[in-house]
C-alpha cells in the first residue's frame, strides 16, 4: 500500500489544465435524446418557441445535439477559478477501514459556499442571462441546493432572482432560505398564490406540502408574464449536463495525468445533472468505441424513475405548461411520500442519460433511504466531509462494492460523485440517529396509477 501513495490523497488541476470547453455528449451519440414537444401540438419545440422561456444562447445549447464542445467564456472561467478545480480526492482513510483492495476516488463539488455542483451551471446561465440583458430569472428550488447557487451567482452579475421553494423545504429548511435572501432572491414557498397554478393547485390539494413539478410550473409563469425575465432550470436539461461536464472533464484531465482508469462510475440520479456531467468524457470514449467503463445511477427507492418509472414522453411540471420531454418518468404527478428526506424527488430524467439508459450503455440500481443515511455515517466517520444525503445514494453503492471486491479481492478501480455537503440537512441526519426514519416504497398499484396519465403521444 505505502508504494501506491504515489498518487497524493487529493489531485487537484493546474490553473492551466482546467477545462476551456464543456463537452456535449450528445455529439457522440448515435441515438439522440429525443427532442422536446410543444405541449400543444405535439410537434418539436422550435428555437423561437423556447426563446420565450429560455435565453437565446442556451436555447442553441439546448437543441445542439451535433457540436461536441462549446468554448466556456472566459467570464465563467474566471468565476470557476474562485471554487474550482475541485478536489479528486483517493480515499486511502475509507480503503484502510474497509480493508478492501478496491481503490476508491471521489469528486468532491461541495468545496464552495452552495454546497452542490450546481453552481457550474448556475452561473453559465445567469452568465448568458446578463448577457442577453436581461433583468432578471426564475427558478424552483427544491432541497434549496439550486436556489442557493443560482441566488449565488445572480447577485455576482447583478441580477433579480426570484425562486419558488418546495412548501416542505421552504418550511424544514429556513437556513437555506435565508442563505438565498442573504444574496438578495426572493424566496417563495410554492405551491403560492402569486400565480395562476398555485391558486390551483391549492384550490384541488389544500394543505399540499408542493413537488418540484408545481414549483417549475409557477416559475415558467412567472418569467413567461414578466417582460426581461427567463426561467432557469438546474436539472435535468441538456444544457445544465453540458455545463456540468466540467466535473468530468476536471475528473479525466485529473486521471489521465496519473494514468488511472475508472472501472466502475457511480453518480446519484435526481434529474441527472451531476451524473451526465461526471461520466460525459467517459461516455463519450464508450460511445466511441475507445473505452469501456461500468456506468452506475443510483436513484431512491422511494422516486425511482429509471429503475421503475417508463420510457416515455411527459410534462416535465405538474401544471403542464412546460415542452414534454421523452425520459424515464414516474408520472408528473408523482410526488415521493413526505418522510422521504434524501433529495433526488424529481418524478423525470434527464433525456440524455434516459436515452443512454435505454440503450443499455449505462445501468441503475434504486437504494432504501436508511441505508442511505448509514452509508453517509460511515463514510463521514473515516473521510470527515458530512455528505449530502443526495450524494450519499452514489457512497452507498460504492461502499457496497468496496466490501465485495474484499470477499473476491478484485483490486478494481471506483469513481464516485460526493455532490456536496449536507449542513442544512442535519434534520434528516437527526430522524436517522433518532430512529424516527423509514423506507416508504411506492407500491406497482401506486406507480401504475400515475403510469396511466401519462399523456398519450403518437
Ligand atoms: C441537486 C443535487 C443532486 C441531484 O441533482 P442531479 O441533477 O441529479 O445531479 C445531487 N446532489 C446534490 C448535493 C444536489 O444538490
Amino acid at each position: 500500500m505505502a508504494n501506491e501513495k504515489k498518487i497524493p490523497y487529493k489531485i487537484y488541476l493546474e490553473e492551466n489544465e482546467m477545462p476551456k470547453a464543456w463537452y456535449n455528449v450528445r455529439a457522440d451519440m448515435k441515438n439522440k435524446p429525443a427532442p422536446m414537444l410543444n405541449p400543444g401540438t405535439h410537434q418539436p419545440m422550435t428555437a423561437e418557441e423556447l426563446g420565450g422561456v429560455f435565453c437565446a444562447e442556451l436555447v442553441q445549447q439546448e437543441l445542439d445535439n451535433d457540436t461536441a464542445f462549446f468554448e466556456i467564456p472566459q467570464e465563467i472561467r474566471d468565476f470557476y477559478k474562485m471554487y474550482r478545480p475541485s478536489p479528486l480526492v483517493r480515499a486511502y482513510c475509507l480503503e484502510e477501514k474497509l480493508q478492501t483492495p478496491a481503490k476508491i476516488y471521489y469528486k468532491f463539488e461541495g468545496n464552495n459556499t452552495s454546497g452542490s455542483h450546481k453552481l457550474n451551471s448556475a452561473i453559465a446561465q445567469a452568465y448568458y442571462a446578463k448577457n442577453q440583458g436581461l433583468k432578471g430569472v426564475t427558478t424552483e428550488t427544491g432541497a434549496g441546493q439550486w436556489g442557493t447557487a443560482l441566488s449565488m451567482a445572480c447577485s455576482y452579475l447583478g441580477l433579480d432572482c426570484k425562486v419558488y421553494m418546495v412548501k416542505v423545504s421552504y418550511e424544514q429548511k429556513p437556513f437555506r432560505r435565508e442563505v438565498m435572501r442573504t444574496y438578495g432572491a426572493s424566496v417563495v414557498p410554492s405551491p403560492s398564490d402569486t400565480t395562476q397554478i398555485g391558486r390551483k393547485i391549492l384550490a384541488e390539494h389544500p394543505g399540499t406540502t408542493g413537488s418540484l413539478g408545481c414549483a417549475i410550473s409557477e416559475a415558467v409563469e412567472v418569467a413567461t408574464s414578466t417582460p426581461g425575465y427567463r426561467y432557469v432550470l438546474g436539472s435535468v436539461l441538456n444544457q445544465v449536463l453540458l455545463h456540468q461536464s466540467v466535473i468530468g472533464l476536471e475528473v479525466k484531465a485529473a486521471m489521465d495525468k496519473y494514468g488511472i482508469k475508472p472501472d466502475m462510475i457511480i453518480g446519484c440520479a435526481g434529474g441527472g445533472s451531476n451524473l451526465g456531467g461526471l461520466i460525459a468524457p467517459f461516455m463519450g470514449e464508450k460511445l466511441r468505441g475507445e473505452a469501456d467503463y461500468d456506468i452506475v445511477a443510483v436513484e431512491p427507492a422511494s422516486c425511482p424513475s429509471l429503475t421503475r418509472g417508463v420510457y416515455a414522453y411527459d410534462f416535465c411540471d405538474t401544471g403542464m405548461v412546460c415542452p414534454l420531454a421523452k425520459m424515464y418518468t414516474l408520472g408528473c404527478d408523482f410526488i415521493p411520500a413526505p418522510n422521504h428526506a434524501g433529495g433526488l424527488r424529481y418524478h423525470g430524467m434527464s433525456p440524455v442519460l434516459s436515452q443512454l439508459y435505454d440503450d443499455g450503455l449505462m445501468r441503475a440500481v434504486s437504494v432504501p433511504q436508511t441505508s442511505v443515511f448509514e452509508a453517509a455515517e460511515e463514510f463521514a466517520r473515516v473521510e470527515g466531509i458530512l455528505p449530502a444525503p443526495e450524494s450519499s445514494h452514489a457512497i452507498r453503492v460504492a461502499l457496497d462494492e468496496a466490501k465485495r471486491c474484499r470477499e473476491t479481492g478484485e483490486e478494481k478501480t471506483i469513481l464516485f460523485g460526493l455532490t456536496g455537503t449536507g449542513y442544512f440537512d442535519l434534520v434528516a441526519y437527526q430522524k436517522y440517529h433518532d430512529g424516527l426514519m423509514d423506507d416508504y416504497i411506492p407500491t406497482d398499484e401506486e406507480l401504475a396509477l400515475y403510469r396511466a396519465k401519462l399523456p398519450k403521444i403518437d
